[in-house]
């Protein structure tokens, strides 16, 4: 298939490995975080890190859309769920994250509740055009690369007048997410990740174009490269990072040039402007409250917005205790130093976040059988 097995020729996979152990200085360790989950994905399934010599390190980041919902955010979409005359619409692997005490959005809906998958923000609007007298509430998650579409939706819904739509946001912005793990003192606090270097995400670049990254690469002096989701495209990414560090550079680099450009999609950012504005802060598992990390809905378009119209209240509820999805997402830990992985926390049975969504780090090491790779510490105390 075009632009797909090109870049999963085992050949050309041997020859960028040889051209990494020949680049990377046996003197030094290198450690990148790949931000996305689908790289993480890409990583465990083709066994990238088998490829790579000792001393480069990869560190999974919080790039996981489902991961990265706190269990109050959870807590609310099943409140609403509750609610008396309400369909519930969202994303299929939002149905199986924990929330508090062992409930989740299958559960409620296996309780009673009206809760219905959907394949995108669209479906949720012929849902509410197909049930005029239920409230339709499409629970909107996820970064760059699908807040466009919830962005059509609000204004598809209003061409149409449709009165009993709303959606519940919470998108998050990805450099404010790379910009909290470089810079946050509460990540300082609990051991700084070391890292050299990031590997920018795919899908999500195609939205925003490689420019934003531009800020975090020069104030903090970290090599940036964009790459696809395919194992070729992680490799040359991590080859052209050892390549930036050995030359003291700290640039952003586009790997994936055959779908990213500097300043990415206008018309998808222009739409996007259109319906959402910053919000001040937003709490990311594992990361805590970071400040203009996510959107809301701006008010010209309150009437589409479920957190105004059924009035919800913010609720901060801890992760189960023994789950190190706030490590994981952070790059602090790997899914296999949780006690519980693979023994009470599986893809059947997730405890945390990370088990749930084939993105998240915890879910990958497991489908892919990574239970026994070896990995140095990867953390400073500062
Ligand atoms: S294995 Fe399960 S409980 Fe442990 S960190 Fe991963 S998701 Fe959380």
């Amino acid at each position: 298939m075009k632009y797909v097995d090109e870049f999963r020729d085992g050949t050309v996979a041997k020859k960028i490995a040889a051209n990494i152990a020949r680049a990377a200085d046996p003197r030094r360790p290198y450690h990148f975080m790949e931000f996305c989950g689908g790289h993480t994905h890409a990583i465990s399934r083709y066994g990238v890190t088998d490829l790579l010599p000792d001393n480069v390190h990869m560190i999974h980041g919080p790039g996981c859309p489902v991961c990265v919902l706190p269990i109050g955010r959870i807590e609310n979409a099943i409140q609403l769920a509750q609610t008396p005359d309400v369909i519930l619409c969202t994303y299929g692997d939002m149905l199986r994250v924990p929330a508090s005490h062992g409930t989740n959005l299958l559960k409620t809906k296996a309780g009673g509740a009206d809760i219905r998958m959907v394949y995108s923000s669209l479906d949720a609007i012929r849902i509410a055009g197909e049930n005029p007298h239920k409230e339709v509430i499409f629970l909107a998650i996820g970064f760059e690369t699908t807040t466009p579409p919830t962005a059509v939706a609000i204004l598809q819904a209003q061409a149409l007048g449709l009165a009993n739509f709303s959606v519940f946001c919470n998108h998050v912005l990805t450099p404010s997410a790379i910009s909290h793990i470089l810079q946050s003192p509460e990540i300082r606090e609990l051991g700084q990740v070391r890292l050299d270097g990031f590997i920018g995400p795919a899908h999500v670049s195609t939205v925003i174009g490689s420019q934003p990254y531009e800020y975090f690469s020069e104030e903090f002096q970290k090599p940036v490269v964009i790459a696809g989701f395919e194992p070729l495209d992680v490799m040359q990414a991590i080859l052209m990072l050892i390549q930036q560090i050995n030359t003291r550079r700290a640039e952003v680099e586009n790997e994936f040039t055959r779908a990213v450009s500097r300043h990415g999609n206008r018309k998808a950012q222009q739409l996007v402007a259109q319906v959402f504005e910053l919000r001040r802060t937003f709490e990311w598992r594992g990361l805590g409250w970071v400040p203009y990390s996510a959107l809301q809905i701006k008010a010209t378009f309150a009437d589409f917005d479920a957190e105004k119209r059924f009035k919800i209240a913010p609720l901060v509820i801890p992760d189960n205790k023994a789950c190190e999805c706030g490590a994981i997402l952070r790059g602090v830990k790997h899914p296999r130093e949780c006690k519980i992985f693979g023994t009470a926390c599986t893809p059947d049975n997730p405890i945390g976040s990370c088990m749930v969504s084939s993105e998240g780090a915890c879910a990958a090491y497991y489908r892919y059988g990574r239970f026994t790779e070896s990995r140095p510490p990867t953390t400073t105390q500062q």
